[in-house]
């Protein structure tokens, strides 16, 4: 990227132009912190309310209060906003699994970094439809990270997110 950026400047080209604009706008999301489901519900009205379709909600101290937290924000903003989560490495396998069978209805987008690096070994035996909703970004530090979590039959999905 810092290549990509200085021919830019060379150029007088921004980046995005150089590789070839494919989106004109890209929507972001505003981060919803872990804290009660009423507060973290009046944190989603007021983002919608200022324009924002998309919601990030941090998870991992607790699943069962994920869950509900989760459950009154969806309940609250209906099916229009997209919804993803980040787990920041706050789970292990079972919370997981806990996790994956308590949200199946909410119509997550995907969770960031649900178990620690290194414990991706959570991941096996997810169904397809469950793997492709986790994104292991925080696992990844090196090509040699990366070609484990490929080489792992069922292991991950892939994503590229902060
Ligand atoms: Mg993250």
């Amino acid at each position: 990227m810092a290549l990509w950026d200085l021919l830019g400047r060379h150029l007088g080209v921004a980046v995005v132009d150089l590789l070839g604009r494919a989106h004109a706008a890209l929507p972001t999301s505003v981060t919803i912190g872990i804290q009660p489901a009423a507060d973290a519900v009046a944190l989603a009205r007021e983002s919608l309310a200022q324009g924002f379709r998309v919601l990030k909600v941090k998870l991992g101290k607790s699943v069962d209060e994920d869950i509900e937290r989760l459950r009154c924000i969806r309940e609250a903003v209906g099916p229009g906003t997209a919804i993803r989560t980040d787990a920041n490495a706050g789970y292990d396998r079972a919370s997981l699994l806990r996790y994956l069978a308590g949200t199946r209805d909410l119509a997550l987008e995907l969770c960031e970094q649900p178990v620690a690096r290194g414990a991706e070994a959570a991941f096996a035996g997810l169904e397809e439809a469950e793997r492709v909703r986790l994104a292991a970004d925080e696992s990844v530090h090196d090509l040699a990270d990366a070609g484990k979590l490929i080489a792992a039959p069922g292991c991950t999905g892939s994503s590229i997110s902060s």
